[in-house]
């Protein structure tokens, strides 16, 4: 039997990128292919504890054989090992589980000229392609046939039969490229320099990472004193790795670059973790676990194919690759490994996903990392912001989607944009520069900053230096309203009807112009035809002539959010009450005034002014052809 396939487009594209090459650290595939390696062990061991009689049990083990005659390096595992189908569906395609977004990706990386995002694709294999011209793979799973995989990295790659004397496990053989000006390529043959390379990012690896090394020994007398002149040649086989796991090594024995590099090769990303967290702990529940959170988010973490969850050990043997039960879906960012004794081994992993210790663990977990991300806040603001600006969004998912359950944990790690300080603050911050008389949390909310700057409503505010924060996500104002308050403070949209808390003198005021033009308003509501719910005269306005605000609950913004998202709603997203608000103080109001009783006119500036405060709230004008229409109209009049 012999295949010859192409690789998939989006493979073959990779496999481009990646060998005229974004890693200037070419020396990583080494780590890459000893993980493949020590996953496929994890993988033979876990089986061989819940099926025994099939999978007999075995030291797990990789051997690191270079070859100076033949110019490769093996990279030998007894592990899970591939069948003919795993082969082709493993190798033959990279990204497997999220080519469509890889293809979308590699498309933008590739106008954006940004190649470091390929480092966010599962490319450990295809990393030998930096160093090879050809590689070969040869692999057999426990009580099936051994196969042949090897390709250039260009086009194609080949399947046939093989031969293998271990009964189960792959052999991964690196043909290196030849050296060429400041490329040196035989350093991979090179045992002391395989040997710092296993040191520096693999000696975690919790299997024995096996070499023979033959070194020159002077030839000794019987005295034992070397003979000069005299050698000959010892070889060992030497273990390169100390197999302490990351996780069970104490606080002062791993170092942030340890951690760093663990997470790199573990987890496929090419940049350093934003946070990290080591965590042993001895109480009601024992485990050791390693935390991460990345510097970007994961290219999927809004798709289906995105894995949520933490790798499982139990006594520092592998389970599980991603337990979601671990991490909250709000945390699902969150990548790691949690080990621990309390979980019983030879349980199927359904059973063991229900136990008790794994819910204690699982609380565990989430408090350990809110308590980091609390400390970070206070004591690293700028890696916090950070943090905020990628995952923000999912802390106040959080709240929302547990209806508030969640906000003792998570409301003073939310961080909102100040108009006043034009930066981002906690809660706390705002409410401690509150003025006294000030009771609620006030807010604007919108699609961007720049566009809740412009709301006329903030009018008063600016003039009166009262801070108002800017909601710019669309969840935000979801959020807040499944919040309530904060520390007894309600929050209130500013772009909501005021009625209540007025003064004396201002309810007057109101109360003398609604009276003295209650024609006008009545006119223009009727002209507005269903579209607002009022017309009023409003307290909030300086300098503007007009704004809309809303009445009971849902504001504009949120109207709009609903109305976005697709298929939520089939008989319409609910609507906001409006009410088309009008500075009686303006001098448009007083010149509209004074056109008297003339209906037609006033229906028109009616129309006319909401479709400018809509304009202002970043909507779009409603009757696109009427409100061109009054326009040019009044121009006409106006140029006469
Ligand atoms: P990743 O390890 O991120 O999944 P790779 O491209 O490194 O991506 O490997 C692709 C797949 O090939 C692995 O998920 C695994 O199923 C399989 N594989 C790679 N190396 C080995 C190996 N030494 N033994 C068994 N399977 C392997």
């Amino acid at each position: 039997m012999k295949k010859e396939m192409q690789f998939q487009t989006e493979s073959r594209q990779l496999l481009d990128l990646m060998i005229n090459s974004i890693y200037s650290n070419k020396e990583i595939f080494l780590r890459e292919l000893i993980s493949n390696a020590s996953d496929a062990i994890d993988k033979y061991r876990y089986l061989s504890l819940t099926e025994p009689e099939k999978y007999p049990s075995a030291e797990g083990e990789i051997r690191l054989n270079p070859n100076k005659d033949e110019r490769y390096i093996e990279i030998i595992d007894n592990g899970i090992g591939m069948s003919l189908e795993e082969m082709e569906s493993n190798l033959g395609t990279i990204a497997r589980s999220g080519s469509k977004e890889f293809s979308e990706k590699i498309k933008k990386a590739k106008e954006a000229k940004d190649l470091s995002i390929i480092g966010q694709f599962g490319v450990g294999f295809y990393s030998a392609f930096m160093v090879a011209e050809k590689v070969e793979v040869i692999s057999k799973p426990e009580g099936g046939e051994a196969h042949r995989f090897y390709s250039d990295g260009k086009e194609t790659f080949t399947i046939e039969d093989a031969e293998m004397v271990q009964d189960h496990g792959s052999i991964v053989r690196v043909y290196l490229k030849k050296d060429i000006d400041d490329e040196n390529y035989s350093k991979y043959l090179e045992t002391y320099q395989i040997e710092n390379l296993v040191k520096r990012y693999s000696d975690y690896v919790r299997y024995p990472i096996k070499m023979f090394e033959t070194r020159t020994e002077s030839d000794k007398d019987d005295e034992d004193k070397p003979i000069d002149g005299k050698t000959h040649e010892v070889t060992e086989d030497k273990t390169l790795n100390s197999m302490v796991p990351l996780w069970k090594k104490g606080k002062d024995e791993v170092k942030d670059e340890d951690l760093n590099a663990f997470y790199k090769s573990k987890f496929d990303d090419y940049e350093d973790p934003l946070l990290s967290l080591k965590l042993h702990v001895d109480g009601l529940v024992c485990y050791d676990a390693l935390l991460f959170i990345p510097s970007h988010a994961p290219y999927n973490l809004y798709s289906e194919s995105y894995e949520q969850g933490l790798a499982l050990y139990s006594k520092g043997i592998f389970i599980q690759h991603k337990c979601k039960e671990l991490i909250p879906n709000y945390l699902k960012f969150t990548q790691g490994l949690v080990d621990s004794d309390d979980f019983p081994l030879n349980i199927s992993r359904e059973i063991l996903q229900k136990s008790p210790a794994m819910s204690k663990i699982a609380n565990n977990v989430e408090k350990k990392i809110l308590d980091k991300l609390k400390s970070t806040l206070k004591n690293e603001r700028e890696t916090y912001e950070k943090f905020y600006k990628v995952y923000g969004d999912h802390l106040k998912f959080g709240i929302y989607t547990t209806y508030g359950m969640k906000k003792p944990d998570l409301q003073d790690l939310l961080l909102f944009h100040s108009l006043k300080e034009d930066k981002l603050v906690t809660l706390a911050e705002y409410v401690e520069k509150m003025d006294k008389k000030q009771k609620d949390i006030l807010y604007a909310s919108g699609k961007s900053l720049d566009e809740i700057k412009l709301l006329p409503q903030l009018e008063k505010f600016k003039r009166d230096e009262i801070d108002v924060l800017l909601l710019d996500h669309d969840i935000d104002e979801f959020t807040i309203m499944a919040m309530n308050d904060y520390d007894k403070h309600l929050f209130k949209n500013v772009a909501a009807m005021e009625k209540d808390d007025l003064d004396k003198e201002e309810k007057d005021k109101i109360d003398n112009l609604t009276a003295n033009h209650k024609r006008i308003l009545d006119t223009m509501k009727e002209a507005l035809n269903g579209k607002v719910d009022e017309v009023a005269f409003s307290t909030k306005l300086v300098d503007s002539p007009v704004c809309i605000t809303t009445k009971d609950g849902l504001s504009l913004n949120m109207e709009k959010v609903l109305d976005e998202q697709p298929g939520e709603h089939p008989e319409g997203a609910p609507k906001a009450a409006k009410v088309l608000e009008i500075n009686g103080d303006s001098e448009l109001f007083k010149a509209i005034a004074a056109v008297g009783d003339n209906d037609e006119e006033i229906k028109k500036f009616g129309t006319l002014l909401y479709n400018e405060a809509l304009l202002l709230e970043g909507r779009e004008v409603e009757d696109k052809k009427a409100f061109v229409q009054a326009l040019n109209e009044l121009m006409v009049k106006a140029a006469k």
